[in-house]
């Protein structure tokens, strides 16, 4: 259903992505698994174009995009609106109540009308467990809290997919459990998630399949029980073994 290959990217004189391939099905959860600095947040950001690969191809349902002949604004933008972002630090509106950080794009870029926003705003707040939050500040939540909001936020278009970079690493292991808790919901629901984590145990809980990236390319991939258990390659079982 999303499908990625040959991305390279490159950043001043460092290639950061060395021709990597990819494929999500629809309806499956795949981890991103890797040391720091191997590429993973680089390739979250090209999916949704945060960063414009210098070349490869990135198909997604019926639209084809091949970085190597150019792309246009309208082609950045529709993507956008099809794939759904949730960084490690959250990254909320800190001057806009909880609910309104959930509406915004939906006003503002999508141009919905206000009440149909505030509603599905409601919807996602309920489905995250904090409809009580819905006119608080960020300020005023725990991280894992904030990070809920985060989800919902990134879930109100009704995207494709749903990145998350690093979502539980700036959580203290006790909140981290209710992010997790919500990306496992989701997941059951059949929400299409591309995860890039540190987290073997969320890796494990919640991906159907997992990629090993290291220096900008793909060592292995798998189903998670055969990368977790049997890995093929010395130097995921090397990696993985550091983890656990
Ligand atoms: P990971 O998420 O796996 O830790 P990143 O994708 O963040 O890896 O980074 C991969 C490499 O690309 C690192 O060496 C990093 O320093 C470099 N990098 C990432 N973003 C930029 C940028 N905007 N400018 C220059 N170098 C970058
Ligand atoms: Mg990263």
């Amino acid at each position: 259903m999303i499908r990625l290959s040959g991305i390279e990217k490159q950043f001043a004189n460092q290639l950061v992505l060395k021709g990597v391939g990819l494929k999500l099905e629809a309806g499956t959860v795949t981890a991103l698994i890797g040391p720091s600095g191997s590429g993973k947040s680089t390739l979250l950001r090209c999916v949704n174009l945060l960063e414009r690969p210098d070349a490869g191809q990135l198909v997604l349902e019926e639209s084809e995009l091949d970085f190597a002949h150019g792309i246009s604004r309208a082609q950045v933008l529709a993507l956008r609106q099809q794939t759904g972002m949730v960084f490690q630090s959250f990254q909320l509106f800190p001057h806009m109540t909880v609910l309104e950080n959930v509406t915004e794009g939906l006003v503002t870029v999508l141009k919905w009308p206000k009440e149909r926003a505030l509603t599905r705003g409601r919807e996602l707040l309920d489905k995250v467990g904090l409809s009580h939050k819905a006119d608080s500040v960020p300020a005023t939540l725990s991280g894992g809290q904030q990070q809920r909001v985060a989800i919902a936020r990134a879930l109100a278009p009704s995207p494709k997919v749903l990145l998350c970079d690093e979502p539980t690493s700036a959580l203290d292991p006790e909140l981290a459990l209710e992010v997790v808790a919500v990306l496992r919901q989701l997941a059951r629901e059949g929400t299409t998630m591309l995860i890039a984590t540190h987290d073997l145990r969320l890796a494990a809980q919640i991906a159907q399949q997992v990629i090993f990236l290291e220096a900008g390319e793909v060592v292995e991939e798998g189903s998670a029980h055969q990368m977790f258990t049997a890995p093929r390659r010395a130097r995921t079982l090397a990696y993985i073994s550091t983890l656990t």
